[in-house]
């Protein structure tokens, strides 16, 4: 019964505690955290959301394939030449998808992720500078819409965000203007479509960075929070178990044991010992030495009786005042008594003086009884009661002795 961890200590989390704190206030615009935390984000980021990411990148495979199922019917010339782009697109971003379980991809999904966003941009302009009119201006028109989904659905970081679409706009420019060398209007129009689409979504995607990494800090904070829930109630179950001088059970926990130990007896019909320990001439001592060097008296005793409590199920606890209690799994009346003579033995060797008791050390009075529980008994309270009449036998008897319950008393070795 140690006292769990950080008993009395200061928090020792508050400066991080303190850090999360403000951060979380002062985030206002910017997406980035101190280093240590910024990595351990972007760790959390990839466990998140790498399935995620590779959804989203075979959706748009599947898009672009299932678009294409419609060309030999609206375009039957250009159709094979649409399935080429189409194909060519779909091979590389099917492979690099394969290889995205790979550690070394999953340090690098934003830029790969932004690569097969470039790729598919790629893919829809060629399909528009290669599609007969009107269908190319569909083409040119789904520009805005592989923006909103990649922007918007695949977790795309708002940085990587505005670099892709730096990269798109270069890609789009380059297909009509320098190989497509399309009619100007059609070029500012595309590229009006392009800018409008590439704004809104990063401001989208800037929405979405900013709260999630507000998420992050307030699951952190929470996790601290519940790390010191859990911790205040250790404490708690320590201070409700735990005598406060003695540091050994307390009145309560002897209760809920006896009666746990009462019922597990009575199922196995074994005996149950216990064995009722008094500290003699107690009064007189804390006359002549004080209370503390009392206390200090108590703390000894308690400590010893706790080695003597070995099998599991057994306890040594403080009763009350001078008096504790010693819980004895499956011991009859015989082997309850040997174990009492060895705590009375043990409490005289540790040679507390007392020089007001007739042996000149403290010595203890022990009343036992053991029971093999029935149906027919109340319950533990007539084991403590039957130790408690022994115990009394014992003071009456001369003290410094054992007496079972139900035995004569007789004198124990070195006995007064
Ligand atoms: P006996 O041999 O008949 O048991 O005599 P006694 O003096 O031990 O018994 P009594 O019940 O007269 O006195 C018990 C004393 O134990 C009185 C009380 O002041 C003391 N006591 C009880 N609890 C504490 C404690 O926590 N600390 C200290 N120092 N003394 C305590
Ligand atoms: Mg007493
Ligand atoms: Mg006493």
């Amino acid at each position: 019964t140690a006292p769990p961890e950080r008993l009395t200590d200061t928090r020792m989390d508050q400066p991080e505690i303190d850090a999360l704190r403000q951060l979380l206030n002062n985030q206002g615009r910017r997406l980035r955290f101190p280093d240590l935390l910024e990595q351990e984000f972007q760790q959390d980021y990839i466990r998140r959301y790498h399935s995620h990411m590779r959804v989203s990148g075979f959706l748009g495979v599947l898009a672009i394939l299932a678009c294409g199922l419609l060309d030999p019917f609206w375009m039957p010339e250009q159709a094979g030449a649409l399935w080429q782009l189409r194909i060519l697109t779909a091979i590389p971003v099917l492979g690099i998808l394969a290889i995205c379980n790979t550690s070394i991809a999953k340090a690098h999904m934003q830029p790969i992720i932004a690569l097969c966003a470039c790729l598919f941009m790629a893919c829809v302009v060629g399909l528009s500078l290669r599609s007969a009119i009107p269908f190319n201006y569909f083409y040119a028109a789904s520009i805005s819409i592989v923006m909103l989904a990649v922007f918007v659905l695949t977790r795309l970081q708002f940085i990587w965000g505005c670099l892709t679409a730096a990269i798109m706009l270069v890609i789009i420019n380059t297909g009509y203007a320098v190989i497509g060398k399309v009619d100007p209007r059609m070029l500012i129009t595309v590229n009006f479509i392009a800018l409008s689409s590439a704004l809104f979504s990063l401001v989208g995607t800037f929405l979405i960075e900013r709260s999630l990494r507000q998420n992050y800090l307030q699951a952190r904070l929470l996790a601290f929070e519940n790390h010191d829930l859990g911790e205040a109630n250790l404490r708690l179950q320590y201070l409700t178990a735990i005598d406060g001088l003695t540091r050994i059970a307390n009145r309560r926990s002897l209760d809920m044991s006896l009666i746990t130990e009462w019922q597990r007896a009575m199922r196995k019909q074994e005996p149950l010992g216990v064995v009722m320990i008094d500290v003699d001439h107690f009064k007189l001592f804390n006359d002549t030495y004080g209370h503390l060097a009392g206390d200090e008296c108590l703390r000894g005793v308690a400590g010893a009786l706790q080695g003597f409590a070995r099998r599991p199920g057994d306890l040594a606890a403080r009763y009350g005042g001078e008096e504790f209690v010693l819980v004895l799994t499956n011991a009859n009346p015989q082997q309850a008594r040997t174990v009492a003579e060895r705590v009375r033995d043990g409490i005289l060797s540790l040679s507390i003086p007392n020089h007001r008791s007739s042996h000149g050390n403290v010595t203890i009075s022990l009343g036992v009884a053991s029971i093999i529980p029935s149906t027919q008994m109340s319950g533990p309270e007539v084991l403590l009661l039957a130790a408690d009449q022994a115990l009394y036998r014992a003071k009456q008897s001369g003290r410094n002795r054992v007496v079972v319950d139900g035995e004569p008393e007789h004198v124990s070795q070195g006995a007064a």
